[in-house]
């Protein structure tokens, strides 16, 4: 038995080649959720893990779980993956980085004839991106978020059906999900953000994903003659709406260097430019890793926003529409991630997840952690999002001693 070593050429190729898929001309991919391009890339997937010596299965709502049996056949799988579906104009590595870096887990592993006691699984989640139906349903529906029939009947924004496009895909699965328990779960992950590149390291332990509120925030004034009205007899929601924006975003830069606030969506009633608009409504975005700072938060936006509606004699209305508290990963996982990156001599740092992952779902149901490896400038959900060869390579190593540490080293 050899040790098994990573390939970071082969993953590079592996990368390279899965975006041709659905490639754009920007030089980034569009595979839509359960587009033909996904099926695709999800026919490319089963063909390598069928190369690589692993047994491919399929769940109802199309989730693929490549398996490497282990020598102890009635152990649950210490289990890896990611996505393969992207946003419209999206990069070559959001995703795909998790799914072939565990493709390449079990290549080098294939190699090197390494046998681990627990079997390992590499999974791609179905949709993970929401941009054709809601996002995170593949994961969702294994952790037990939602039911199958519920995630049949959602339907993408041309009216289309999720169960009639996962059929005429081809991925229409015969396996209940979250029948196939997990030991464990462990996703790679491109940063997606600036902090790993700001600090000069290859390898991000990440500790768990922040939490997320979204407030709708509904205004009521009165429409009137723009021309005509005097300033001081004006019910207007759309200048109140503004002095709310200016507000909260100084409720924001008031907290700490975690707290996001967002109003990214505004609607304004009869939107028609000779009229004082009677109607507002917008979105506020909120997000930090403690459920302590998203309560504070919250109250402190909602006495603002009845302080500034009272003075302006406009209705209010605010209701909490999303609320995902943060998750936190599993520390004994997490160590053994620290731990592998240790041992292997990459440097680290500490981070909590901005963005939502599979894993904060299958966090619900079996011990979860992140590795997360830069990518330039920050950028993710565009065409130029790019990762070195050698970061992506760093995070597929420790994404291997992980996993063997988790699954055991077999006779
Ligand atoms: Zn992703």
């Amino acid at each position: 038995v050899a040790t098994p070593e990573i390939d970071g050429q082969r993953l590079w190729r592996s990368l390279m080649e899965m975006a041709e898929v659905g490639a754009l001309p920007g030089g980034g991919c569009c595979r839509l959720a359960l587009s033909d391009a996904d099926r695709d890339g999800r026919d490319l997937f089963v063909r390598w893990c069928r190369e690589a010596g692993c047994e491919v299965a399929v769940d109802r709502v199309g989730n693929i779980f490549a398996r490497r049996p282990g020598s102890d056949a009635g152990a649950a799988a210490v289990a890896t993956g990611s996505h393969l579906d992207t946003q419209p104009h999206g990069g070559r590595f959001d995703g795909a980085f998790g799914v072939l870096a565990g493709l390449e887990v079990m290549r080098s592993l294939e190699e090197a004839a390494v046998c681990t006691v627990a079997p390992l699984e590499v999974v791609v989640w179905t949709n993970e991106e929401g941009t054709r139906f809601r996002p995170l349903v593949g994961s969702g529906v294994f952790a037990g978020e939602l039911t199958v029939a519920e995630a049949d009947e959602l339907t993408a924004s041309a009216g289309v059906r999720f169960a009639d496009e996962l059929a005429r895909i081809g991925y229409r699965g015969e396996l209940a999900p979250g029948e196939r328990r997990l030991a464990a779960f462990v996703e790679a992950h491109i940063e997606q953000g600036p902090l790993l590149e700001a600090a000069g390291v290859p390898i991000g332990v990440v500790t768990g994903v922040q939490g997320i509120r979204w407030l709708r925030v509904e205004l009521t004034g009165r429409d009137a003659h723009a021309g005509t009205t005097p300033m001081a007899l004006r019910r207007d929601a759309v200048a109140g709406m503004a002095a709310m924006v200016t507000g909260l975003e100084e409720i924001a830069r008031a907290g700490d260097a975690e707290l996001r606030l967002t109003v990214g969506r505004v609607e304004v009633s009869p939107n028609s430019g000779g009229t004082i608009a009677g109607q507002v409504r917008f979105n506020v975005d909120l997000r930090h890793p403690e459920t302590a700072t998203l309560e504070r938060t919250e109250g402190e936006i909602r006495q603002l926003l009845q302080r500034l509606a009272g003075a302006r004699s406009l209705g209010l209305g605010v209701r909490r529409v999303l609320a995902r508290p943060p998750v936190a990963f599993d520390p004994e996982l997490v160590d053994q991630v620290r731990a592998a990156a240790r041992r292997l001599g990459h440097g680290t740092r500490e981070i909590v997840s901005g963005a939502g992952h599979d894993a904060m779902n299958i966090a619900g149901v079996a011990p979860s952690a992140m590795i997360f490896v830069p990518c330039r400038d920050g950028i993710s959900h565009n065409e130029a999002e790019y990762a070195s060869p050698e970061d992506l390579a760093a995070g597929a190593e420790v994404l291997l001693h992980t996993l063997l540490a988790k699954a055991g080293m077999g006779p």
